[in-house]
């Protein structure tokens, strides 16, 4: 029942961590980055994707250290 269409994937960029489908006609976007980050200098973009990492190791983090929602007892 899920609608995809003509093998479209929605993708996580791994530089500015932004949700986007690839591949997509007439897009610059790559399996790893979207069409913005797509035009970063390299250097630059090793640096964004540096960040986008850790930031998403910190929010694995925070998930572990927030008590599951469950309702006081
Ligand atoms: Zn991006």
């Amino acid at each position: 029942m899920e609608k995809v269409t003509s093998g479209k994937r929605l993708r996580t960029c791994r530089a500015c961590g932004k949700q986007f489908e690839y591949p997509v006609k007439g897009s610059a976007a790559t399996r790893h980055h979207c069409e913005e980050c797509v035009q970063v200098p390299t250097h630059l973009r090793v640096v964004a994707e540096r960040l986008s990492a850790r930031l998403a190791n910190l929010e694995r983090q925070l998930k572990r250290l927030q008590p599951p929602s469950t309702p006081p007892a």
